[in-house]
């Protein structure tokens, strides 16, 4: 280990990567989350010794102890995040570092070792060189990063683990929504809350994901697209969805999104909008919002539209809200120009194409 926290890797190039055929095939439609490329990063963490024995390898099967903790206690976090091709066949990161602090925080909630932001950003730029040939070559491709940390020691016993493996793994990403993103209609859950006081809401960590399934899969039953979910302590206040952070756009000009109360995921596409918006002289309060609200407001007119907010999708206009024995309209319940907008705007920033003046954007090559 050298003095700075940085590691060097260990390239282990893939024996038998993707035939460039096949390859080319895939990316012609990658969709999301299933198009995984040849090489992956995998980092060791020992108690007593730190990190190390860090490599940029073939993507292959773990071979794990059943009782490895992650299995049992769910010691698990993850990141999410893309490297965009530029317009002149480079690629860059966006917002890179605000991850690794984000993964930072998530650890500590979650009993885990610090990864230093040196290393998680070192492994990033490792997986994107070795994979460079998986950048899907249409607009709004992308590399979809995951880094992704697990407890694997063998121990039944419940107590923080001795042993983690740090790994990232990319896919090729299309755009999200072909054709620009639907409007989607939520289901407000009474029955599930994602997050409580206290609890791991603003840990990005596969835990809260679990518990969400079940509120989503009713979201479906009743035909909606996505759960949104409520306070868990008054089941009140509107917080988010599942996976992504919630905006509302007002007929006076102004915007709203939930404060980061601790029971909500601080979204780096929701502070990036923010930071949009605010440069762009728009009032942006970071304020709760009650559905009864929500619900007299669209009614009224005085909300002309919600939206969703992600990496992966990046913004998701909300059409309709329902829930046992309410259904509203949003705005036309279709996308509105606060929303497309503002997506125009980040993604501008993302592929290159705006100004930069945060210095978000991280050329890589
Ligand atoms: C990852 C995530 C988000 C969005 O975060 P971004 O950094 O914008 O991708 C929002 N909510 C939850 C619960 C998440 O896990």
């Amino acid at each position: 280990m050298h003095g700075t926290n940085l590691l060097s890797f260990v390239a282990e190039p893939h024996p038998a990567p993707m035939d460039p055929a096949e390859r080319a095939a895939l990316l012609r439609d990658p969709g999301f989350g299933r198009a995984f490329t040849d090489h992956m990063v995998s980092i060791r963490f020992e108690q007593g010794r730190g990190w190390h024995d860090a490599r940029v390898g073939p993507r292959r099967p773990l071979e794990m102890d059943p009782a490895s903790a992650v299995f049992h206690y769910a010691q698990e976090i993850f990141e999410g995040l893309k490297a965009y091709k530029l317009a002149d066949g480079g690629a860059a990161l966006f917002r890179a570092d605000a991850n690794a602090a984000r993964f930072r925080a998530s650890a500590e909630r979650m009993a885990m070792p610090v990864l230093p932001d040196a290393l998680f950003l070192q492994a990033v730029r490792e997986l994107v060189a070795a994979d460079r040939a998986w950048f899907p070559d249409i607009p709004g491709g992308s590399l979809y990063l995951r880094p992704f940390m697990i407890a694997d020691e063998a121990f039944l016993g419940v107590r923080p683990a001795s042993r983690y493996l740090f790994l990232v793994i990319a896919t090729a990403a299309g755009a999200y929504f072909r054709g620009g993103a639907p409007a989607v209609t939520l289901w407000t859950s009474e029955d599930y809350t994602r997050a409580a006081p206290g609890g791991t809401g603003a840990a990005k960590c596969g835990g809260n994901y679990a518990g969400s399934l079940a509120a989503q899969a009713e979201a479906i039953r009743h035909g909606c697209d996505q759960v949104v979910f409520l306070d868990a302590a008054e089941r009140r206040w509107v917080e988010e969805l599942g996976g992504m952070n919630l905006f509302f756009a007002f007929a006076d000009g102004s915007l709203r999104t939930p404060p980061l109360s601790g029971t909500i995921l601080p979204g780096i596409t929701r502070d990036s909008l923010l930071a949009i918006a605010r440069d762009a002289g728009v009032r942006v309060e970071e304020e709760r919002y009650a559905l009864a609200d929500w619900r007299a407001d669209a009614e009224s007119g005085r909300l002309t539209e919600a939206f969703a907010c992600g990496t992966a999708a990046v913004v998701t206009p909300i059409g309709r809200v329902r829930g046992r024995g309410f259904d509203f309209a949003v705005g036309g319940g279709a996308g509105g120009p606060v929303a497309a907008e503002l997506k125009a705007a980040l993604t501008g920033i993302q592929l290159g194409e705006r100004p930069d003046p945060h210095g978000w954007v991280e050329r890589l090559f």
